[in-house]
């Protein structure tokens, strides 16, 4: 089957949670289907190979799985965009806005080095507002942000334009 087909066959969709009206998209089914798991990080990374990506920063929980993935599979080295208060060494912070209301994320000063290749990863993008937080930590370390990727976009909520409307290239494998 085709990469979509497969890829849209392993995510499962749960109405009304976390709250009524809302359509979640799953990707903890993908995850546990070794066949689609390799083949979203194959996808995820197969542009880069070879591109001398430096690190692979995730966003805080998903993005963690999908981007220690992708670091193993482009020898990069993977960097962990944590909510506040769960990163132990020195750390730069940035509000980000969510639905209702905002939060903070965090990443160490020492994460990126300037000028270091970056792939920022998570498993879905909506109203970028997550994603646009954490590129802006990756700015403020002097990253050289090469893309931001995700399984799932959700293009109504306008996510991806935001990002490039910061000159990011984005990349996402299903709609
Ligand atoms: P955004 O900040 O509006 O783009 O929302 C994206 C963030 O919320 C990401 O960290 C996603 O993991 C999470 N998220 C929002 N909606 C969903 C969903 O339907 N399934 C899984 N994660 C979601």
């Amino acid at each position: 089957s085709t990469l979509e087909q497969t890829l849209l066959s392993a995510i499962r969709t749960i109405p009304d949670y976390p709250k009524p009206g809302i359509l979640f998209r799953d990707i903890t089914t993908l995850l546990g289907d070794a066949r689609a798991f390799r083949r979203a990080v194959d996808e995820l990374v197969h542009p880069y190979s070879g591109t001398g990506v430096a690190k692979i920063a995730g966003i805080e929980a998903r993005g963690f799985i999908l981007g220690g993935a992708m670091a193993h599979q482009l020898s990069s080295g993977f960097v962990p965009i944590r909510k506040k208060g769960k990163l132990p060494h020195t750390t730069v912070r940035v509000a980000y806005s969510l639905e209702y209301g905002v939060d903070e994320m965090e990443m160490h000063t020492d994460a990126v080095q300037p000028g270091e290749k970056v792939i920022l990863v998570d498993d879905l993008i909506a109203t970028g507002g997550t994603a646009e937080g954490a590129v802006k930590l990756l700015k403020q370390m002097g990253a050289d942000i090469v893309a931001a990727c995700f399984v799932i976009d959700l293009p109504d909520l306008g996510g991806r334009k935001k990002l490039e409307a910061l000159g990011v290239n984005v990349r996402t494998l299903v709609s």
